[in-house]
């Protein structure tokens, strides 16, 4: 028995697969994620294939509890943006989740507060739940300012929503000199940022869920799930292989 059972929220593992898999390997991969992970559960998993694969991975998905969600989505509605994909688009193709503010969206793409809780505010038109990515560098933490830069990305979305309605979305804590590194968290400095962004969700705190990401792997995820603060993981490499991506589901079960 894990702390799943003694808490309100539901525990979340999300499969961010980022620009990998093709139509052959993510069949074969979710064959084997789905033999093993049958029926309902106590924790609920979602996979975010690339756009292409969105329908497909729809289609093999159907049956099973598994539940889709898209890596990225622009803040507009619809228009002349060439490239760009609305929420809308991604609701009618079945996404029920987005990840928003990615750290490597915000890295190489630019991307900016503002423009996160932009892209925040179009994901909740449409009805999607919005994974929020905060998270400090490598220099912000050795310069204590990691609990610094997670208020300002919580804020930036905060001044334009307000609190409440972070009940109807996921944050996810993903210090970016973990994320593909093979350095984790310890369970000290994840318990410190959780409970952080916990006490800033005001009056919703207790019901909004907050995952961990940033080399989390079957070996050190059950550690993690066993903190009051952590409500599950948003992981990377170890969605693209089944054994490891099912021993993690199963830990938050
Ligand atoms: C991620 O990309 O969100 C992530 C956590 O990657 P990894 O698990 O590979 O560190």
């Amino acid at each position: 028995m894990n702390k799943a059972s003694n808490t309100k929220r539901r525990q979340l593992v999300v499969g961010n697969w980022k620009m990998n898999g093709n139509r052959c390997v993510n069949a074969e991969l979710l064959a084997k994620v789905m033999t093993s992970w049958q029926g309902e559960h106590r924790a609920e998993v979602v996979v975010c294939p690339p756009y292409p694969y969105l329908q497909h991975t729809h289609e093999l998905i159907a049956g099973s509890s598994i539940l889709l969600g898209a890596q990225n989505v622009s803040e507009a509605n619809d228009g002349a943006y060439t490239g760009e994909v609305s929420a809308q688009m991604l609701a009618d193709l079945h996404c029920k989740f987005v990840i928003i503010g990615h750290n490597e969206r915000r890295r190489m793409q630019g991307e900016t507060d503002e423009q996160v809780a932009q892209k925040f505010m179009a994901a909740q038109r449409a009805n999607l739940i919005p994974i929020l990515c905060v998270g400090e560098s490598l220099e912000q933490r050795e310069n204590g300012q990691h609990l610094t830069v997670i208020g300002q990305q919580l804020q930036s979305v905060f001044s334009h929503t307000g609190r409440a309605v972070f009940a109807q979305a996921v944050v996810a804590y993903e210090p970016v000199w973990a994320v593909g590194t093979g350095k984790t968290a310890t369970p000290q400095q994840a318990h410190e940022v959780h409970h952080f962004i916990r006490e800033q969700l005001g009056e919703v705190a207790e019901v909004v869920r907050i995952l961990y990401g940033g080399s989390v792997k079957a070996h050190n995820a059950e550690q993690l799930f066993a903190l009051t603060d952590i409500d599950g993981a948003l992981l990377g490499g170890a969605s693209l292989d089944a054994e490891e991506f099912l021993k993690i589901c199963k830990a938050a079960d």
